[in-house]
């Protein structure tokens, strides 16, 4: 229906009876108000009299006290909507009506191009016996080439992006390579080849979120270290960053989604010396040369031994503080030689290489490195928390 049929309706006759129904109506009369004058400001009138004609017209169309389209919406709309709706379309109504102020003929006449003019003053007897013509010549607007173009806001990296490429930096100098993988994940990869028994915690429905019972969504990251071992032998250093998905409940430390970056290297003799510098190199470079490393013993089925990694405080410095809880360390990482099982299920033979992984969550790092408290700040798109970055 077209709109001049649509204002010469009730709003129960459009079957509009919500606010957002109204504003919707609202916006599609603005829009055929404003295509309108973009039609006749581009199509520009051919002489003077043309332009007050053209604008005249358009400006009765819309604004004429008798008929107009703007007079039919007050009548029709406005003054017979019901009750409850009468707030939304009498603030719809004003702000049309504002914009209907470009209609009025001056402000028309100002943008409406004017063609061609009359090349020379035709009227002006000079005596001269031969009609004088009016030649119509072409008057192009010249496009002004020096205002400012439109200017679109641009966009930056996601926090946890960022983080990502910092990390993904000092391992690329370090001479690794990334490498990714799925992340549906079959049970095999995700938890038998890397050495998680039937009976280990993690593959409980609790923790895991299956999709069949041989296909999870990756719990970690891990399982791209057995495709590579697969792909491309020994020797191998890569990182794997990626998307890794748990069960868990979203609250202020966790999130069903949570990104993971893990590293690994197998060469022939490889060392746990090999694994606390290059960690201890890591932090450095990530938090500063004032950083320290502390390696605990702890206990993964794919690595053996496996460690726990702490770094001083980057906020006390090791004094003690609320986010150390005093003791001026906060574990970051998980590491350790990786379980000759593994590499065996790899394809690599244990008795010519040993190899060190470690992995460590992104969106951790990214909230200690910006002191941001909630994990869901990052998920929830709010350009507000966004642009912070
Ligand atoms: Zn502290």
């Amino acid at each position: 229906m077209a709109i001049d049929d649509k204002v010469r309706k009730t709003l129960a006759g459009l079957g509009v009876a919500e606010t957002a129904g109204v504003e919707a109506l609202f916006a599609e009369v603005r829009a055929a108000m404003q295509q309108e004058r973009a039609a006749l400001v581009s199509r520009g009138a051919a002489d003077r009299a043309d332009q007050e004609r053209l604008c005249k017209e358009l400006r009765d169309r819309w604004l004429a006290r008798k008929n107009g389209l703007l007079s039919c919406l007050d009548e029709n709309w406005l003054k017979a909507s019901p009750r409850e709706l009468k707030p939304a379309v009498g603030r719809s109504f004003n702000a049309l009506r504002q914009d209907s102020a470009a209609l009025e003929i001056a402000a028309l006449a100002k943008d409406v191009p004017v063609r061609a003019e009359a090349a020379g003053d035709g009227n002006t007897s000079t005596g001269n016996p031969v009609p004088t013509t009016v030649s119509h010549v072409t008057r192009e607007v010249p496009t002004d080439l020096t205002l400012p173009g439109n200017r679109r806001p641009l966009g930056s990296l996601h926090p946890v992006t960022q983080v990502q490429r910092e990390i993904e930096e000092i391992f690329l100098n370090l001479g690794f390579r990334i490498e990714s993988g799925p992340e549906i994940e079959s049970v095999y990869y995700n938890f038998d080849a890397l050495n998680i028994p039937e009976s280990h915690p993690s593959r409980d429905d609790w923790d895991t979120l299956y999709i069949d019972s041989k296909t999870v969504l990756r719990t970690h990251t891990s399982p791209v270290q057995i495709r590579a071992m697969e792909k491309y032998g020994a020797p191998l250093y890569i990182i794997i960053p990626g998307k890794c998905y748990r069960r868990d409940n979203p609250d202020a430390s966790h999130s069903p989604m949570f990104h993971q970056i893990e590293g690994l290297a197998i060469d022939s003799d490889i060392t746990f010396a090999d694994l606390k510098g290059t960690l201890d190199f890591f932090a450095k470079k990530l938090f500063g040369e004032k950083i320290r490393t502390r390696f605990q013993p702890s206990f993964f089925p794919f690595t053996e031994p496996s460690g726990e990694v702490a770094i001083s405080c980057i906020f006390c410095g090791g004094e003690g503080c609320r986010v150390c809880k005093e003791s001026g360390w906060i574990e970051v990482m998980g590491c350790g030689m990786v379980h000759p099982q593994v590499l065996r299920n790899g394809g690599i033979d244990p008795e010519k290489y040993t190899g060190w992984a470690f992995g460590l969550g992104i969106d951790r790092f990214a909230m200690m490195k910006y002191d941001i408290n909630d994990i869901q700040l990052f998920f929830q798109s709010d350009v507000r928390f966004l642009k912070q970055f």
